[in-house]
């Protein structure tokens, strides 16, 4: 599903981010990755997105090479991919529901089908009341799910989440890992960039760690 093929990344200034990293995470797999800050795993992440390009290698997600495909290709790539980012928070001035339905106006879905996935996105991760509410009234576990609905709404076949637990208490964060694990069991690809992997280790992961942009057996 999700192949590197001997990937490096060096970003400008020479810091090789990546080195050498094969992997393959296949169809149906919870995959953590794990490793310490600055390890790696939020390029890696960008990487699979087309958020970044490899310096050296290859990034293979469905079959398609994502280092080739042309820059009006990459939103279709990232719309099959549910992306968790830590950069993307939702929009402060408008609702949750209006937050989880920006990934259906940017696919151009009919507004009437488009209200009813945004309240089953909003009910799968437990957040259904709160669709009326701004995102800044809400705590950071709920914000959270509220972000995993947002990824979830276009029902794409892969999740990626980076660092989806990060600032959690440990009950939102546990909510948060049953939450994919929910996922996981109705067959969705999970990639989880994570410092916080005895969370997901009851949930049959596979576990791969990262440590200064290599990959330890
Ligand atoms: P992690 O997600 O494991 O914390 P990152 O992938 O964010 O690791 O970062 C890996 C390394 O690449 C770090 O040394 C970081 O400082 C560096 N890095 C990340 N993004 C950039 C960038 N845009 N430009 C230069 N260096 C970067
Ligand atoms: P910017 O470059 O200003 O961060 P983007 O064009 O990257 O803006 O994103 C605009 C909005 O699209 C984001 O604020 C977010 O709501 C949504 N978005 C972008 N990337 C993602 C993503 N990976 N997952 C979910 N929503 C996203």
């Amino acid at each position: 599903m999700i192949r590197f093929e001997r990937v490096t990344k060096r970003y400008p200034g020479g810091h090789e981010a990546l080195s050498d990293v094969s992997l393959e995470i296949r169809h149906g797999e919870l995959l953590v990755l794990a490793g310490h800050s600055g390890a790696g795993k939020s390029t890696l992440i960008k990487l699979i997105a087309g958020l970044e390009k490899p310096s050296a290698g290859k990034v293979w997600v469905s079959g398609q090479e994502v280092g080739a495909l042309r820059a009006n290709q990459l939103p279709y790539l990232r719309r099959s991919l549910g992306l968790v980012m830590q950069e993307h928070r939702l929009l402060h001035d408008r609702t949750i529901f209006d937050n989880v339905m920006l990934p259906l106006i940017v696919t151009g879905y009919p507004p009437r089908d488009a209200a009813k996935r945004v309240r089953v996105a909003l009910e799968k991760v437990g957040m259904a009341e709160f669709e009326k509410a701004m995102p800044l009234t809400l705590s950071g576990g709920e914000q959270q799910r509220a972000a995993i609905a947002r990824a979830i709404v276009n029902k794409p076949s892969v999740l990626i989440a980076d660092e989806p637990t990060a600032h959690l208490d440990p009950a939102y964060a546990r909510e948060i890992a049953a939450l994919f694990r929910s996922f996981h069991s109705a067959g969705v690809t999970i990639l989880l960039a994570t410092h916080d992997e005895t969370l997901f280790s009851p949930y049959g992961a596979r576990r791969v760690e990262l440590s200064r942009g290599r990959l330890l057996a």
